[in-house]
């Protein structure tokens, strides 16, 4: 890695505090705290409407809170412009200059510069050349962005927003216009150019499995609130409310009631060690099913075994219509097979109170 491309700030921590946002009446942050890391990843995740957007627009110096503060390395930037916060901004539709080489479109922010701040001629293109090769577009900075695929151009706006050694990146939903395969290449590209430049980056998704993947922890925003700050393991593993275990990771979810430690929903019972006794509802991953011995357990009915490499994952419907996926090793197969019907356990759960 060659110096140029390495940032000359070192990387940020950016201190969230209490914001609040409203478009009218409607609030669309509320009271939303963040500690992101140096040199971290941190994926932004929630549904639409949930306010990703706005909380990185706050942080961009894009818009401005009611109250709250955001603070990079302690200092209150909560005022400041955009311009002021070296900030680089990814955005989901290509805002390429059209009439621009790619060159020229990952040169323009320094070109741009008032003179005194403005590298030399050549050191503009030695910046750029080595941006490009990062982002692997090294023979195209001389193409126009109608010349190259939607995953390239995505590229280069990485590439233009990194050229101006920005001390936090922020990307929102740069990938969602992208077909699949190339969402899930650039998310690994994502992910390397990240370890090599260290910037403190944030990257807005609604898609759980992208945000599980590339970062280090996940933020799981929902109605301008973060449900729960955590590493991938943790969101999925120990969803802190019922939100997050609903919407990431995958399952079925079942209403019931809870006493004494157990959640009962119909023939279904789950262990829930802890919770209050009362309404609840509980969510069942497809590895938290076992098959039943003898009669214990509950009855579903077979609608397909779907099984390549190490998993045998079972397509189930249960009392009341309720369609379930239930997860094996390879080695149940026998059990499985050529039964109309089986009988399930559970586990464990992720129960929650109504
Ligand atoms: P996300 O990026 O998670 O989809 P947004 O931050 O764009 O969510 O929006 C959060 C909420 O704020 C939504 O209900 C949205 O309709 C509202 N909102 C966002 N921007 C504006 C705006 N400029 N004017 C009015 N309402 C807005
Ligand atoms: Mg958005």
């Amino acid at each position: 890695m060659s110096a140029a491309v390495m940032s000359e700030t070192h990387p940020m921590t950016i201190s969230i505090r209490s914001i609040v946002k409203s478009y009218g009446r409607y609030p669309a942050l509320n009271g939303v705290s963040l500690e992101v890391q140096p040199g971290e990843l941190l994926a932004l995740l929630g549904p639409s409407g949930s306010g990703k957007t706005t909380l990185l627009r706050t942080i961009a110096g894009l818009e401005f809170p009611e109250s709250g503060q955001v603070l990079f390395d302690g200092q209150d930037v909560t005022f400041a412009g955009a311009s002021d916060r070296r900030v680089g901004f990814v955005f989901q539709q290509y805002a390429l200059f059209k009439h621009m080489t790619v060159a020229k479109n990952v040169a323009f922010g320094l070109e741009v510069r008032k003179r005194q701040d403005r590298p030399a001629k050549a050191d503009i293109a030695k910046r750029v050349d080595e941006l490009l090769r990062l982002v692997e577009l090294g023979e195209m900075g001389r193409r126009f962005p109608a010349q190259l695929s939607g995953g390239q151009r995505q590229r280069v706006a990485l590439a233009r927003a990194l050229a101006l050694d920005p001390s936090v990146l922020l990307l929102d939903e740069p990938f969602g216009a992208l077909d699949a395969a190339v969402r899930k290449s650039l998310r690994r590209e994502l992910r390397r150019i990240h370890d090599a430049t260290g910037v403190t980056t944030i990257f807005v998704t609604h898609d759980q499995e992208e945000a599980l993947e590339l970062a280090d922890r996940v933020a799981i925003l929902n109605l301008g609130r973060i449900e729960q700050v955590g590493d991938p393991l943790e969101v999925s593993e120990h969803p802190a409310s019922a939100f997050v275990a609903g919407f990431v990771g995958d399952g079925a979810r079942f209403e019931g009631q809870v006493q004494g430690g157990v959640f009962r929903s119909g023939e279904l019972a789950a262990p829930a060690p802890g919770a209050p006794d009362g309404a609840a509802q509980a969510f069942v991953r497809p590895y938290q099913f076992a098959l039943a011995q003898g009669s214990d357990g509950f009855e579903v009915k077979v609608d397909r075994i779907v099984g390549h490499g190490p998993i045998l994952r079972l397509e189930a419907t249960a009392a009341g219509g309720r369609r379930l996926d239930a997860a094996f090793p390879r080695e149940a197969g026998g059990e499985l097979s050529g039964r109309p019907s089986i009988r399930l356990q559970v586990r464990s759960a992720h129960v929650f109170p109504v």
